[in-house]
């Protein structure tokens, strides 16, 4: 097949502002943008959009570094700063003054609030009514002495702007509604929406996917892009995340930001597979990997409404990774996660056997570290917990299942073996000799099963720890 005017490669960016941290909006704008441009075999570029400089600091720009790798978000092209980009947008600035596209106004703040105070007098609505807007045969005010102009782009009058969003459907807004918006201040640097339009104009991107805070921007960007004769992307608003409670998402519901969900214990996978589903869908799939969403995502199944989070779900989604996970990655994970509590798993029982008794057992990564932690702690389990279970009938039968554990060979079937001899010669039930053991071993009633147990504590530990109890 060939024809004259191929479909651009698709780009993609994810533009974040660097004044926080990567919260889970972000994270999913991120994931959208990232998908598509590998559905497409595209690109995706990574912009840091740090012209707010009073707001933006390097710590937020690390967390986003942070947050994309730790989701895996690869980028093809940047990070672009566009600190970095200012003669740039200078000098696109100059030649659209040179083009007539642009102009300086002189207007001071104390003459644009009076103009809006008589608008708002005379019921209109407040807006830049175009005084040093050049126009044919239009007499110009005097230039005042002392007074560092804007440059402001002159928008069109008449007709309207209008796009196809991809989430949204057709959004429509009259010329007549948008004043001619500054696009440099008075000293020169460009304002935000400018910046916007010149990245995704330079960057070449074809898809625009962010949040639907920006759907406002949107027609003066689209304007500015026709007026530098720039290709329009398509546009895709994503509707906004809520709470649980219907709220809109907030430090309030716990966790935004995304490391903070790898404090709390969730495989990045899980946080993918979650936000992959917020707000987009493919028939009642609910569990996929990356590679699986990036063969299936597309725009035309993102919601329009807003996604409300669910905590319960994600944790399900994570318990579900943890069954998945490698032992010894989870292993590498939870050691560290030891090692910040001071417990050190380098001494005693393999940490990747212990990680396989428990990771069906767990919903997070810190549930596993508590579940671990009491393999390599010096155990002193609180005594109103000895007292109940470690009754002297029990401590008979642990004494009697210490002279077999002593001599038993020490594999699962061997250790089984052992207990079913003490519960014979005791004639105790299982529990009755099973809980006292679990307790005296482990702190604890309930523990996977506990032939399991003793095999990965090894004989060692488990008879110095018995002969505290004996
Ligand atoms: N920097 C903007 C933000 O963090 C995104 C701008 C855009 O995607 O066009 O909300």
């Amino acid at each position: 097949m060939s024809s004259n005017n191929p479909a651009p490669q698709v780009r993609t960016r994810f533009a974040p502002s660097p004044t926080g941290f990567l919260h889970i909006g972000g994270a999913r704008t991120a994931l959208y943008s990232w998908a598509y441009a590998r559905r497409h075999g595209g690109t995706f570029i990574l912009r840091v959009e740090d012209t707010d400089v009073a707001r933006s600091t390097p710590e937020a720009v690390q967390a986003i570094l942070d947050g994309m790798k730790w989701l895996g978000l690869d980028h093809d092209e940047g990070p672009f700063y566009q600190m970095r980009r200012m003669d740039r947008y200078k000098d696109v600035i100059r030649k659209m003054l040179d083009s007539g596209k642009a102009y300086h106004c002189y207007t001071t703040p104390e003459e644009l609030d009076a103009m809006r105070e008589a608008q708002r007098e005379r019921g209109e609505k407040p807006r830049y009514d175009g005084r040093w807007r050049p126009e044919r045969g239009k007499a110009m005010p005097a230039q005042p002495a002392g007074v560092k102009p804007v440059v402001r782009f002159r928008n069109p009058t008449e007709g309207v702007v209008a796009w196809h969003d991809v989430v949204k459907g057709r959004i429509e807004i009259a010329n007549a509604e948008l004043d001619d918006l500054i696009i440099a201040r008075a000293d020169g640097t460009p304002t935000y929406n400018f910046c916007v339009v010149v990245d995704d104009w330079d960057m070449r991107i074809t898809h625009v996917i962010r949040g639907d805070d920006h759907v406002n921007n949107t027609p003066r960007q689209i304007n500015i892009l026709r007026a530098l004769d720039a290709p329009v992307p398509q546009y895709a608003h994503l509707s906004m995340i809520l709470g649980p409670d219907g709220q809109k998402l907030s430090k309030r519901h716990g966790a935004v930001s995304v490391m903070q969900y790898d404090e709390d214990g969730y495989l990045p996978e899980a946080v993918l597979n979650y936000l992959a589903r917020l707000g987009w869908s493919h028939g009642d799939a609910e569990v996929f990997d990356m590679r699986q969403f990036c063969a299936w995502f597309d725009l035309d199944h993102i919601t329009p409404s807003a996604a409300q989070f669910n905590n319960e779900k994600l944790l399900w989604l994570n318990q579900h990774y943890l069954k998945l996970a490698d032992n010894a990655r989870l292993a590498a994970d939870v050691a560290q996660r030891l090692a910040r509590r001071g417990v050190d798993p380098g001494q005693g029982p393999a940490l990747e056997a212990v990680i396989g008794l428990y990771k069906e057992r767990v919903a997070t990564l810190n549930e596993l570290a508590d579940a671990a932690e009491s393999f390599y702690v010096d155990l002193h389990p609180p005594a109103d917990l000895l007292a109940q279970h470690l009754t002297p009938a029990a401590r008979a039968a642990l004494a009697d299942l210490r002279k077999r554990l002593a001599a038993a060979d020490w594999s699962k079937a061997a250790l089984s073996q052992a207990i079913k001899e003490t519960l014979a010669a005791t004639a105790l039930k299982m529990p009755q000799v099973a809980i006292p053991l679990r307790v005296a071993l482990l702190g604890q009633p309930q523990t996977p099963s506990i032939d399991a147990v003793l095999e990965v504590m090894g004989r060692e530990l488990v008879l110095t720890l018995l002969d505290r109890h004996l």
